[in-house]
């Protein structure tokens, strides 16, 4: 696997493939773990060649203390990415990503997102889009693997992908649980043994949770400690945010095998 940090070199090389090639790619912001790896996997397994992106991006942080706090594992996400066959390694910095600042980045207004992560987390979505949508010119991959533990992400950019004309199809991955039902998040390192345990009981209240139980699941969460930041259900599918102590958790469940949210339909 190459470790490339330098854009010029990427787009040198990016330039160098050829057009048979079919290119998997896999945006992430590092401090890698399984549900990473299974991207990867499936990335590997469809493509001839796979570029994963690690970039910790500042753009999509509300909060300056998550983004100081974010886990940086950079030794152990080179092994993961290379154990489970990796070809490119990008990990640009925010210079090279960012070379005007930021000023002319994404402004969405599109009503899906502005509610669950888009309410409570200020221009998040428009970090990501612009970031995302940076890495695909840089990479211009035939396929791109996103992960269903951020279901809305993965709705507003497989929008914007078909709404900017970007010839790439974008591919949803199960999200990883561990085996309490526990998604695996980066975020997830940061708890202590005892917030490891509130965590897999917010999980596992989850789990038992329904449309009409939104309110008792919310409570039993304010109860153990854990502060629910929001419960809802759209398009049957169950999504929650909570905070254990300063460590904020994201999750969403599918609750019956309805189709999955389209915005283009
Ligand atoms: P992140 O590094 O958190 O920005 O995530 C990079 C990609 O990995 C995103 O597409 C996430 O949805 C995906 N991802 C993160 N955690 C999981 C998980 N537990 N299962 C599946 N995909 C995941």
């Amino acid at each position: 696997m190459n470790i490339i940090q330098n854009l010029d070199e990427w787009q040198a090389i990016r330039e160098s493939i050829p057009n048979s090639d079919s290119i998997g790619f896999v945006p992430t912001m590092g401090c890698l773990h399984q549900g990473h790896a299974s991207l990867i996997k499936q990335s590997t397994a469809d493509n001839a060649l796979t570029i994963v992106s690690l970039f910790v991006n500042p753009t999509q942080f509300n909060n300056n203390s998550d983004f100081q706090n974010y886990p940086i594992t950079f030794d152990s996400d080179c092994e993961l990415a290379n154990r489970y066959g990796a070809d490119y390694l990008l990990v640009p910095d925010k210079q090279a990503m960012y070379p005007d600042g930021n000023k002319i980045g994404f402004s969405i207004n599109h009503e899906f997102a502005k509610i669950l992560e888009g309410e409570y987390r200020n221009n998040h979505f428009n970090g990501v889009l612009t970031v995302v949508m940076k890495l695909l010119n840089l990479v211009r991959p035939q396929q791109l693997y996103l992960g269903e533990k951020d279901y809305q992400q993965y709705v507003l950019l497989d929008h914007m992908v078909k709404n900017y004309f970007i010839p790439t199809r974008v591919i949803m991955c199960p999200t990883i649980r561990d085996a309490s039902g526990l998604a695996l998040s980066s975020r997830n390192q940061r708890l202590s043994e005892k917030e490891q345990h509130l965590a897999r009981q917010f999980a596992q209240l989850l789990h038992q949770c329904s449309a009409s139980s939104l309110e008792q699941t919310k409570q039993a969460m304010i109860d153990l400690g854990i502060q629910p930041e929001y419960l809802e259900v759209h398009n049957d599918r169950l999504f929650a945010a909570a905070y254990i102590k300063d460590v904020r958790l994201i999750d969403n469940i599918l609750l019956t095998e309805n189709e999955n949210v389209n915005l283009d339909a």
